[in-house]
């Protein structure tokens, strides 16, 4: 459904006709609301200022309200738009209800813009380098993970075998590596050599996203 969607809306916005883009996504969004559906919405309007596209999801944001997605995206729109108190409430008790590694890098970003308490952003990091992962492209054949979704598998060529759902627990990182990760890093182990695995490099690019889209746009 999502994939198909999405390939309609891209068609629509080739010939020059967003509202019917709009109106695909949204349709699938209510079916079941997916991150690939809002990346699809923002390409409409790729560059309109945090707030304009706050304003104009709420097409879909008011669709699915009560669905984590909508709740996450909410959310980080209006992390984007510098509203951390909209933000929060939009996330509900989602970190602690169902506290996935992007439930609660989300949280960790609303805490860092409202009261910039280092010791409880860290702490919140902390638990999303090794909560559950979020969803993503598995085949249900060999549990490859794929950036995209696939009719055949390219790596067990298993047909209609990816599925959109959340990976299998993975160890948690060790407790030494942590600090390394998430900061405060101390004299003794600054010249150790770690290689940070690539969702702990998506939480801390989060967060120097964030603190991006803080600065002045001018
Ligand atoms: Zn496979």
């Amino acid at each position: 459904m999502v994939p198909a969607a999405l390939l309609v809306a891209r068609g629509y916005l080739e010939q020059d006709k967003p509202k019917l883009a709009k109106k695909a996504l949204r349709a699938a969004w209510l079916l079941g609301p997916h991150p690939e559906l809002a990346a699809g919405f923002a390409a409409i309007v790729p560059d309109e200022s945090a707030s304009d596209r706050l304003k104009r999801f709420t097409v879909l944001t008011n669709s699915a309200p009560a669905h984590p997605e909508t709740k996450m995206l909410l959310a980080e729109l209006n992390i984007g738009a510098g509203n951390y108190q909209a933000a929060r409430l939009a996330l509900g008790d989602l970190a602690t209800s169902d506290p996935t590694m992007r439930s609660l890098t989300i949280l960790a970003a609303i805490e860092r813009g409202d009261w910039a308490d280092d010791q409880s952003v860290r702490q919140l990091l902390t638990q999303a380098i090794s909560a559950q992962r979020d969803p993503q492209w598995i085949c249900d054949n060999c549990g490859d993970v794929h950036q995209d979704w696939e009719p055949m598998c390219l790596s067990c060529e298993a047909i209609d075998s990816i599925d959109w759902k959340r990976p299998p627990r993975s160890e948690a990182v060790s407790s030494q590596m942590l600090p390394l990760i998430v900061g405060n890093m101390s004299p003794a182990a600054s010249d150790a050599t770690i290689v940070v695995p690539a969702a702990e490099v998506e939480v801390l690019d989060v967060i120097d996203g964030i603190d991006a889209e803080q600065e002045p746009k001018g």
